[in-house]
């Protein structure tokens, strides 16, 4: 496998995602260049729209105005299946979860947005579920992966549409995994729902309604980078 790897990276040399100079998905100064925010000692959450009833808060590592870099590089990602850059969302955003001292004691339990199967068999992966297993490599027993939600809806692609409909477009497209009710257990853990990016918030809240209605006390989101003001 690793000869592979060698080999294909030999004749098909990676370029970054972001300035498109070979030799890695993201360069390293790329980066470098990211603008992170440090998290306060209470953690810094976006401060979210009235209209979310469920979602406790969303922690992101970056800001994605601020960011072009993270904007090519997810879209890299989703789009052009380029599914090595998790590596580098997932050290993003486990550094941050470092810093949260919310999730210092205790279980992290990340929970990836659901694709609907077909959008599933298109792109081949999840790209939250493969961003949440990266972040679990790097952070080690502290965090599991429970796929705590499923999608039942397959639903127009949310970058089409506006804000309102975004909400609309969601609602009732996840239900609970029956298949894990078994497995959690309110109090002990936290959960974050994770996803790639956070853009108007209507899937981290509609995920999140779900977790609520099934006795879920707090519910976070975890994203690599956040769109919304
Ligand atoms: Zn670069």
């Amino acid at each position: 496998m690793r000869i592979i790897t060698f080999l294909l990276d030999t004749l098909f040399p990676p370029t970054c995602a972001s300035c498109k100079k070979e030799g890695a998905f993201l360069c390293e100064d790329c980066v470098r260049a990211f603008k992170k925010r440090k998290i306060r000692p209470r953690p810094s959450f976006v401060r979210l729209p009235k209209e979310f009833a469920y979602m406790d808060g969303v922690i992101y590592a970056l800001d994605y105005a601020k960011n072009p870099g993270i904007q090519a590089a997810i879209q890299q990602f989703k789009y052009k299946f380029t599914r090595e850059l998790a590596a580098y969302f997932a050290d993003l955003v486990s550094e941050k979860l470092g810093q949260l001292s919310m999730a210092k004691n205790g279980k992290i339990i990340l929970i990836p947005v659901p694709l609907h199967p077909k959008r599933l068999n298109y792109r081949g992966f999840n790209q939250a579920e493969v961003i949440g297993r990266a972040v679990g490599e790097r952070m080690g027993d502290r965090v599991e992966i429970i796929p705590l939600l499923a999608r039942v809806r397959h639903t127009a692609q949310q970058a089409k549409l506006t804000k309102k409909e975004r909400h609309a477009n969601l609602e009732n497209a996840f239900i609970l995994n029956k298949k894990c009710v078994h497995k959690f257990e309110p109090g002990k853990s936290i959960y974050f729902i994770v996803d790639d990016v956070c853009t108007t918030g209507a899937t981290l809240e509609n995920c999140a309604k779900v977790l609520k209605e099934n006795g879920f006390k707090k519910v976070y989101g975890l994203v690599v980078a956040r769109a919304f003001k």
